[in-house]
C-alpha cells in the first residue's frame, strides 16, 4: 500500500467542513491522503485515527486521517467524491474525542444525501468544484 498526501483534497475537505458548518472538527485536525494497492474490492475511503495512548503519549488532541483508495475514488463523479467525504466526516463524533462513530443509525445515505443537499442549495459556486458548491471564502 502507497499513502500520498493529497494536498487538493484536503483544501476540498476543509472546505466542506465549513460550507456544511461542522464546528466540532477543528480544520487543521483533518488530512486526507490517496491510497494505492488497495486488496480491499469494495473500499472506497476509510478514516483513521491514531491510538488514545500515542495521543495522549505526543500530548496532542485527536486527529484524522481520510484515505481516498485511487482505484475507486478517481473513478467517481464529482457528487459521489463529495459524498464519500460527507460519509467520512459523519463518522467524526461530535465530541471530537478520537474516536469513531458507528455506522448505525447515523452514518448513512440518508444522512450524506442531506449534508449534501445543503450544499447544492448554496447559491455561490467554488472554483473548480463545477458549479456544485458555492465559495466559502466570498
Ligand atoms: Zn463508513
Amino acid at each position: 500500500m502507497k499513502y500520498t498526501h493529497s494536498p487538493e483534497w484536503t483544501t476540498k475537505t476543509m472546505e466542506l467542513i465549513r460550507q456544511l458548518e461542522f464546528r466540532h472538527i477543528p480544520e487543521d485536525r483533518v488530512t486526507c491522503f490517496k491510497s494505492i494497492g488497495s486488496k480491499s474490492r469494495r473500499v472506497i475511503a476509510r478514516i483513521h485515527t491514531m491510538p488514545k495512548i500515542i495521543q495522549l503519549g505526543i500530548n496532542q488532541p485527536p486527529f484524522y486521517a481520510i484515505e481516498l483508495v485511487s482505484e475507486k475514488f478517481d473513478r467517481q463523479s464529482q457528487e459521489e467524491q463529495i459524498k464519500t467525504i460527507i460519509h467520512e466526516l459523519l463518522h467524526i463524533p461530535h465530541s471530537f474525542n478520537g474516536g469513531f462513530r458507528q455506522h448505525r443509525p447515523y452514518v448513512n445515505k440518508r444522512t450524506v444525501d442531506h449534508h449534501y443537499q445543503k450544499l447544492t442549495q448554496q447559491t455561490r459556486i467554488l472554483p473548480g468544484w463545477q458549479g456544485l458548491i458555492k465559495n466559502p471564502f466570498s
